[in-house]
């Protein structure tokens, strides 16, 4: 977990943009439902990095869950439709038939485009919803659902790969913060895909909002899922506040038993309680436990040389200065690398500096090396 920059866009930095590319005809009218409560995921957004900001009060937690964004009263059903700019007659007319708004006319069939597109412009939606009897019809139309915003998600970030739309500059800017590629959940995966930090399906607000959408890899979006339980101990670690780089949160244990392996897990001595729960929480969801355990064994085999070596150099003493060198290396990029944290646990066991590196040698097959005669430098570069 490392922090991350916000961001290079907002979500008015984007929107209109996003929204005048085409996607054709078959998104007019998710296009003006998205128009028309822009204002609202603006104020959303501004409240969301308002709860976040560590010096603020509150957190990410006091967010309501949402599953539907009510379209404001003074909307006119014609910004609602959003039609386009050039349709026929007859197409007009089986529109506004398959939406069921006909009952609004009196004469639909006599009048003229221009004049029914002027009706609807000129009728808001508390009218309408005064005309119309259908309850079905009026929900879908003062609501933009999460099934909308899902689409609009996918329609205009994600789907876009390759193109030069604003809604792709936007989720390739996400994936470019995080560092060296590698996701700021587990600083062990490639990032390959965006999260919602608040899970989409409930948070509707947040659907294409960036500073809820965070760099990520395959199985920390995939063990992530839509876990969405909001309490302050609860939360999982947010890689654009939570700056938590200096703090030593890994801890890790050899495992005495042949072969060796580790065991990775959230240090005790973490003095703010609630830091410490909401580690927990992400470790345990993400699985960064067995996700380390794993990685230690593969690492551990390929230092074994390494460190038999070490110790038949220095008179049969356990190489505790070289297995510092590692880790305060290791440490010196990541404070948390499970890599440093195998280290540091070698360092901690006494059975292993005591007996078991004796035996490293044979339990992993190393060739003994013969004793070579030391040749003098000169000897060494000129054969
Ligand atoms: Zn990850």
């Amino acid at each position: 977990m490392y922090l991350i920059e916000f961001p290079n866009y907002t979500l008015e930095d984007f929107f209109d943009e996003m929204l005048t590319t085409r996607q054709g005809e078959a998104y007019n009218f998710l296009k003006g439902r998205l128009l028309a409560i822009k204002s609202t995921l603006v104020e959303k957004e501004e409240e969301y990095i308002k709860l976040a900001s560590p010096k603020n009060q509150g957190g990410l937690f006091d967010i309501v869950e949402n599953i539907k964004i009510e379209i404001p009263k003074t909307k006119t059903l014609g910004e609602i439709i959003n039609l386009p700019s050039k349709i026929s007659k007859r197409e007009l007319i089986e529109f506004i038939k398959m939406k069921k708004i006909d009952p609004l006319f009196n004469n639909l069939e006599e009048m003229e485009v221009n004049e029914i597109k002027t009706f609807l412009n000129s009728i808001n939606l508390n009218t309408v919803i005064k005309q119309l009897g259908d309850p079905n019809l009026i929900y879908y139309l003062s609501y933009v659902d999460a099934e909308a915003m899902k689409n609009a998600y996918e329609k205009y970030l994600v789907n876009t790969k390759g193109s030069s739309n604003i809604g792709r500059k936007v989720y390739g800017d996400i994936m470019s913060l995080s560092k060296d590629n590698l996701c700021p959940y587990c600083l062990q995966g490639i990032v390959k895909t965006v999260d919602h930090y608040l899970p989409k399906a409930y948070f509707i607000d947040y659907s294409i909002t960036p500073i809820n959408l965070l760099p990520c890899c395959s199985d920390c979006n995939k063990n992530k899922n839509d876990e969405r339980t909001l309490q302050e101990d609860k939360m999982f670690i947010n890689p654009y506040f939570d700056n938590i780089q200096n703090v030593r949160w890994l801890g890790c244990k050899v495992n005495e038993v042949w072969p060796i392996t580790f065991s990775y897990y959230v240090r005790e001595d973490i003095g703010d309680v609630i830091l410490k729960e909401r580690l927990k929480i992400h470790f345990d969801k993400l699985e960064l436990g067995f996700l380390y355990a794993n990685k230690a064994v593969t690492y551990f085999r390929g230092r074994v040389k390494e460190i038999v070596k070490e110790y038949n150099s220095s008179n049969y003493l356990p190489p505790i200065d070289s297995l510092k060198n590692s880790k305060e290396s290791i440490e010196n990029y990541n404070l948390n690398s499970w890599e440093a944290k195998i280290y540091e646990a070698l360092l901690d066991s006494k059975w292993f500096l005591h007996t078991a590196i004796k035996e490293l040698e044979s339990k992993y097959d190393i060739p003994k090396e013969e004793k070579k005669f030391k040749r003098p430098l000169y000897e060494a570069y000129f054969g």
